[in-house]
C-alpha cells in the first residue's frame, strides 16, 4: 500500500501553497482510493525516489474560533486516522495561535510521526521570531517557506525517511 501523507493546520497557513510545491507539475489522479474523503485534494507525489498520495486538507475560513477550533479537530482526527504521517503547519508570520496549542496537544498523542512545521519562515529574522514556537514543548520544530521553497527538501527528506 501507498503510504499516506496529510497536511493539516488552520486556514491561510500555507497548506495548499506545500501541496502545490510538492505536487509541482508531476500530478497523477488517484481515483479509486477507499477510505479517503473525496472532498479533498490528494495526488501521489514521488520525493527522494519514494511515492505517496498527499492530502491537503480543506477548510474554509471560520466565522469564529469555536468553528475553527470544531474544523480543525475533525480535520485533524481524519489525518489521525488516515495518514501514516502527518505534517502539521503553522504560520510563522501570525505568529502561534490557541488553536495551534490545541491541536498539538491532539497531535502529540497520535502514535504515528507529526512534523511540527512553522511556514513563511521566508527569511533569517523570521527565523529568530519563530522561537516562539519552542514554546510548544515539542522535540522538533522545522521552519519553511513553502512560497519560496526555503527547507522544503530538507523537510521532506526527513517525512520520506518516516513512511
Ligand atoms: P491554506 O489555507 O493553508 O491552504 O493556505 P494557502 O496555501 O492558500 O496560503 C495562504 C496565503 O499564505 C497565500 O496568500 C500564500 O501566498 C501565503 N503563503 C503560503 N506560503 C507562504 C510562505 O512560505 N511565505 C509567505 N510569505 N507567504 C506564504
Ligand atoms: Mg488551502
Amino acid at each position: 500500500m501507498i503510504p499516506i501523507v496529510a497536511i493539516v493546520g488552520r486556514p491561510n497557513v500555507g497548506k495548499s501553497t506545500l501541496f502545490n510545491r510538492l505536487v509541482g507539475r508531476r500530478k497523477a489522479i488517484v481515483d479509486d482510493l477507499p477510505g479517503v474523503t473525496r472532498d479533498r485534494n490528494y495526488e501521489t507525489v514521488t520525493r527522494f525516489g519514494r511515492p505517496f498520495i498527499l492530502i491537503d486538507t480543506g477548510g474554509f475560513e471560520p466565522a469564529s474560533e469555536d468553528r475553527l477550533l470544531q474544523q480543525m479537530r475533525e480535520q485533524s482526527q481524519l489525518a489521525m486516522e488516515e495518514a501514516d504521517v502527518i505534517i502539521f503547519l503553522m504560520d510563522g508570520r501570525a505568529g502561534l495561535t490557541p488553536s495551534d496549542v490545541e491541536v498539538v496537544e491532539m497531535l502529540r498523542r497520535v502514535d504515528k510521526p507529526v512534523f511540527f512545521v512553522v511556514n513563511k519562515v521566508d527569511g533569517e529574522k523570521l527565523e529568530v521570531e519563530s522561537a516562539e514556537f519552542y514554546t510548544l514543548g515539542v522535540d522538533n520544530i522545522a521552519t519553511i517557506s513553502a512560497e519560496h521553497n526555503r527547507g522544503v527538501n530538507d523537510l521532506m527528506d526527513e517525512v520520506v525517511a518516516a513512511l
